[in-house]
């Protein structure tokens, strides 16, 4: 399949008196047309600013750097800020977490949406009214003439985040960046939304990458993922290996930590620690203080990503050493 977007080596710098430290450090990975990328991890991993890096939205003296961010045929990278902003919304839109915080107050839904249309065509009256409520319809939106209508604070989370979405489809993208975007909805509308997204994807095609803290949102949604960890990428494949046969430690403590039925939440295993601050990284795995696996040579050296085979890969050098991975909770209080 085709790429829509392919990073190579993307490196995010900011600066915290006077030390600089890549939030993004060096990644690379791709989405193909017509499918939804993952991108997991806790808060503070990087996966928020790889999106907004993409999207040219860091401001200086944040700096993003790399060998390559094209989309389709464009170096994103090299793009000046008007081109960049004509590809925003157009042929890549974004999804954030909380709605009611993206949309203004003060102007009338439909409005918004109109908008959205208007700032890259040349659309008005009837015709732009008509766009507006056809991407109501499309949202699952009840009685569009009528929310057409509303001002946001008459909306609900759910209906919110749907008319986020209908906005983000306003001029049909090619790839949409979703971060977070149900984490603010209660469990029963976040399934709605996921639903809702996967069914306009298998009507219009365009690709989604999708930023979560949630492994279940992967496994409901995702083709493939990517695991990010201080920075880094620890661990990429299709879902389905992923999550059935983890190669990272961390994404296996992950996975260990998600609640299952018949074990109540007290007994699950966190991976104790904290994700280490971009300004203590160290030399070594940056996982290797929460590790129950980690050896010397952890601690002295970066492991890469490594190939294991059928496009997954993991940066651990217990893997690159053909261990096993079967006794990572031991030691632990279970
Ligand atoms: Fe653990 Fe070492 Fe693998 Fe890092 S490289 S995840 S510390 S075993
Ligand atoms: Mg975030």
């Amino acid at each position: 399949k085709p790429k829509v977007l392919e990073v190579k080596n993307l490196r995010t710098t900011f600066r915290s008196n006077k030390k600089s430290f890549n939030a993004v450090d060096e990644i690379s990975f791709h989405i193909n047309e017509g499918e939804t990328l993952g991108i997991v991890g806790e808060s503070g991993c990087g996966k928020s600013v790889t999106s907004l890096s993409i999207m040219g939205l860091i401001k200086p003296p944040g700096e993003v750097n790399g060998d390559q961010v094209t989309f389709q045929d464009m170096d994103l990278l090299s793009l000046n800020k008007r081109k960049m902003r004509k590809i925003r919304g157009n042929q890549i839109s974004m999804i954030f977490q909380e709605p009611m915080t993206s949309l203004n107050p003060v102007y009338r839904i439909g409005d918004q949406i109109g908008e959205s249309i208007r700032i890259h065509e040349k659309v008005k009256g009837t015709k732009l009214k008509k766009r507006v409520v056809d991407l109501l319809k499309l949202v699952g939106i009840p009685r569009p003439e009528e929310i057409y209508a509303n001002y946001p604070h008459q909306l609900s989370g759910g209906m919110s985040q749907r008319v986020m979405i209908a906005i983000a489809m306003a001029c049909n993208p090619d790839l949409i960046i979703a971060d977070e975007p149900t984490t603010a909805l209660d469990v029963t509308i976040q399934a709605q939304i996921l639903e809702l997204m996967k069914s306009i994807q298998e009507e219009r095609g365009m690709s989604i990458m999708l930023i979560t803290h949630d492994l279940g949102v992967v496994s409901e949604v995702c083709d493939r993922m990517l695991v990010m960890y201080a920075g880094k990428i620890v661990e990429s494949g299709i879902v389905e290996d992923v999550l059935k046969n983890p190669q990272h430690p961390y994404t296996k403590g992950l996975l260990d930590s998600l609640p299952k039925k018949g074990v109540d939440k007290e007994r699950l295993n966190y991976i104790p620690g904290q994700v280490p601050s971009p300004l203590n990284w160290g030399v070594g795995c940056r996982f290797a203080d929460r590790c129950s696996h980690a050896m010397v040579k952890c601690h002295e050296q970066i492991p890469s990503l490594i190939e294991i085979g059928n496009e997954q890969q993991a940066a651990c050098w217990l893997v690159e050493e053909g261990g096993e991975l079967d006794d990572v909770s031991k030691g632990k209080d279970t």
